[in-house]
């Protein structure tokens, strides 16, 4: 038990409990679809912890793998060593990544690692930067982000992330950066509903921002297929593959972030294989261990891989690694977890429940407060209007309803999100929607 001013000393600027100055929701176990706080409740775990552990709590194979890994072998220096677990993760990952579809789409045959999805991003748009110098187009240093996009908390990440209170107090960060709008229409949103000139329309923005900039100028474009945690927004039809088609006509690398996308969430290995459209690179973090140990990576083209190996004289060294970079209590517990997802069929469990998941879902559907509901394979959210002049209050007060009663969700702002384990029973995802229908019509 802690004390007051114990509770001071860890600084996480983010949790709901310091932003509503209430005490920590202490937890303390977890199994399946389950945590335990510290008095003894049972929560049902309606987003994975935080998007990511995928194959449920504390799965025996992967608890085991770890064990067994941090007894044989707990570390290997990276920039002089190797060790088999990363040779197998990576051909894994590789056997899993999207296939290429068309001569012209890339091969993403090699995967870098670091240790958390802001690593992933960052990596990925400095191989960009530096790829672009490798092959003599110096000269293209833009990024191009997306509103409303989450990339994590680097640098790079936030520079170009779309929600400007994550960046507001840092000052400049990296420069040349545009944002195309975001996918959030109330009226064409509906990624089932289908709307291909929508998504066309909007993924057309890229061209005003080329046109704009010159191509020349524009080294790579990055979006997460399914904007998570600001909302579950849906791309309309169509528009991930213009934003393919607009990039390789004009020499820009296309980044597909999967921090949340990948591993199952959207009833497929990557979105990237759910929407048909393959990246140049994809980063990944999250689900790759199932949230145990702490790992992210990138996926890389063929062609980036290539030119920084056999690149024209004088071209630059990848110079970029980190101490624990593939570390092999990671790759150990990737490994298991890729195994759990396999042997247990999760991605296509997800993709088959997807039904359930959106019937219920869209069962919120005329409950009090909802302006709107959205979902593509396992991950739903609800949006509610926000209460006047206090925005994502409501949506606030229904997450801490339901927690008291023993099922957790996500909010951002008035919207809540859905994102269960692949193993989720439907008897659990019922549990979850109801819970929060119940609360709809108790918070004012
Ligand atoms: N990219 C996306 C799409 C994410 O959702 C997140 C985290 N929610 C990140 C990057 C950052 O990952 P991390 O918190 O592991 O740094």
């Amino acid at each position: 038990h802690l004390r007051p001013e114990q509770l001071d000393a860890f600084w996480m600027p983010f949790t709901a409990n310091r932003q509503f100055k209430q005490a920590p929701r202490m937890l303390t176990r977890a199994e399946g679809m389950h945590f335990w706080t510290d008095d003894g409740r049972q929560i049902l775990d309606g987003i994975s912890g935080l998007w990511c552990c995928n194959a449920g709590h504390n799965r025996k194979p992967i608890v085991e793998a770890i064990q067994r890994q941090a007894a044989t072998l707990d570390f290997a220096p990276p920039f002089q060593m190797a060790h088999p677990l990363a040779f197998e993760l990576a051909n894994r990952l590789v056997g899993i990544a999207p296939r290429p579809a068309t001569p012209a789409d890339p091969s993403l045959d090699h995967v870098f690692f670091c240790n958390s999805g802001s690593e992933a991003v960052d990596t990925a748009l400095k191989i960009a930067l530096a790829w672009q110098r490798v092959r003599g187009e110096g000269s293209r240093t833009r990024l191009i982000g997306r509103e409303r996009g989450y990339h994590g908390v680097g640098f790079g990440g936030i520079s170009v992330g779309g929600i400007v209170s994550n960046r507001k107090m840092f000052g400049t960060l990296l420069a040349g950066v545009d944002h195309l709008p975001h996918t959030h229409d109330l009226e064409h949103n509906a990624y089932s509903v289908g709307q291909p000139e929508w998504g066309a329309h909007l993924a057309d923005e890229l061209e005003r921002i080329v046109t704009l900039h010159d191509a020349s100028t524009i080294a790579a474009v990055i979006v997460e297929p399914v904007a998570g945690s600001t909302g579950v927004l849906i791309p309309p039809i169509g528009y991930l593959q213009r934003l393919r088609d607009i990039t390789r006509k004009h020499g820009i690398l296309l980044i597909f972030d999967e921090v949340i996308c990948g591993f199952g969430r959207l009833g497929a290995a990557f979105g990237a294989n759910r929407f048909g459209v393959v990246p140049d690179m994809i980063t990944f973090a999250k689900g790759v261990t199932s949230g145990t140990v702490p790992m992210g990576g990138v996926l890389v083209s063929k062609q980036i891989h290539q030119d920084f190996m056999v690149g024209p004289p004088g071209a630059i060294e990848l110079f970029h690694g980190y101490t624990y970079s593939a570390h092999p209590l990671a790759c150990a517990a990737a490994l298991a977890t890729l195994d759990v997802y396999r042997d247990e069929a999760l991605f296509e469990r997800a993709a088959s429940l997807e039904p359930v998941l959106a019937r219920l879902a869209h069962g919120l559907k005329g409950r009090p407060h909802v302006i709107d509901v959205r979902n593509l394979g396992f991950v739903a959210a609800v949006e509610l209007e926000p209460r006047a002049g206090q925005p994502g209050a409501r949506a606030f007060d229904v997450f801490l309803r339901c927690f008291e009663q023993g099922v957790l969700v996500r909010t951002t702002g008035d919207t809540i999100a859905f994102s269960p384990a692949l193993i989720a029973s439907e008897t659990d995802l019922e549990r979850m929607i109801t819970t929060v229908s119940d609360n709809l019509a108790k918070v004012d």
